[in-house]
């Protein structure tokens, strides 16, 4: 990845290097310096474009990926859009697995962008027909294709050590006191933590959670144990990942979806910035690490992707009076 001042090379050479954005609103209400890293400007859209480009570019190097082949993954969606647009320019296919409730747009798009697109009902990872079992047994049973296998490669946790961690590092010079983020595979959240407490173990890092997940649980008394829903997509688990393993863990704020959406519109509508659902649940975890540690602070956290994502959900207001939201109460009037 390359300086954004030259031309780059084609679709992948345009992934990272995203700008970090100070958020007036959240800054000027907390006294810290509140800063997202705008993932949503990345080419496939969202932060998984770098997970994508380090899971394919490790099977090429190691050979399992050949020409022709296809990447099969399971995904909430947008490792599956990242994927889809790399084997586009690098001739693959991608044969994605996506549950149903995910939304019509992330699926949509898939189908646009050429990827196939299988729907699956959304069970618990126990159950053989989860998105993610799913995937690895389609993969298996194909001539070429190699399973991403996003949740236990290590590739995926890597791109962020290796690219996201250093960015931050870099443009904050340093002056970093708080990193947090929600977790879905556990790759952004861990890849940075690991990066930023090598450079300075004083950086506090702060898992955020929805509710729905079983994590928070697992961090507060150790025990896995799932709690609440969220209509937030792409985070939340009920197991520990490989990407997650060994990773360090100050904190954990449980964040609930009002808080999330009001956060969502309050970003939108006095700072300009449309964002989807996993981001209300991380700016909201940022606020309350700000509250935390006092006024005077920096804190970093991820813009995962943009909200034009979940129009028909987070900002249609049909779909949140059918969830039992007060439109005035999440700020969405
Ligand atoms: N937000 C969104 C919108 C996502 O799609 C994902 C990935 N599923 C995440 C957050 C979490 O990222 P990670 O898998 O790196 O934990």
């Amino acid at each position: 990845m390359t300086s954004t001042q030259s031309i780059q090379n084609g679709f992948s050479a345009t992934i990272g290097n995203t700008p970090l954005i100070r958020i007036p609103s959240l800054s000027e209400e907390t006294g810290c310096t509140i800063l997202g890293k705008a993932e949503f400007l990345n080419p496939g859209g969202s932060v998984k474009d770098r997970a994508a480009l380090f899971i394919i570019e490790e099977a090429e190097k190691s050979g399992s990926l050949r020409k022709g082949g296809t990447v099969v993954e399971g995904t909430a969606g947008n490792t599956g859009i990242g994927l889809t647009h790399i084997c586009n320019s690098k001739g693959y296919k991608a044969l994605i697995i996506i549950p149903e409730t995910q939304s019509i747009e992330k699926i949509e798009l898939l189908r646009t962008l050429g990827a196939e697109v299988r729907t699956v009902p959304a069970v618990p990872y126990k159950d053989p027909g989860n998105y993610v079992r799913v995937s690895e047994k389609v993969a298996s049973e194909m001539e070429n294709a190699i399973w991403a296998n996003q949740f236990d490669n290590l590739a995926n946790r890597n791109a962020h050590f290796q690219t996201t961690g250093p960015e931050i590092w870099d443009q904050t010079k340093g002056e970093i006191h708080g990193w947090t983020a929600a977790m879905g595979t556990g790759g952004t959240y861990s890849g940075v933590a690991l990066f930023l407490k090598k450079k300075n173990p004083k950086i506090q890092t702060v898992v955020a959670e929805p509710y729905g997940s079983g994590l928070y649980n697992y961090f507060k008394n150790d025990e896995i144990k799932i709690e609440g829903s969220s209509i937030t997509e792409g985070i939340g688990n009920s197991r520990i990942t490989k990407n997650m393993e060994d990773m360090p863990v100050d904190d954990c704020f449980r964040i609930d979806d009002v808080e999330a959406i009001q956060i969502l519109n309050k970003v939108l509508k006095k700072d300009g910035l449309f964002l989807g659902g996993s981001v209300g649940i991380n700016l909201a975890s940022a606020v309350h690490l700000a509250k935390k540690l006092g006024p005077g602070h920096t804190i970093a956290t991820v813009l995962c992707d943009g909200g034009a994502r979940y129009q028909s959900k987070l900002f249609n207001r049909e779909f949140l009076l059918s969830k039992g939201f007060d439109l005035n109460e999440i700020g969405f009037e």
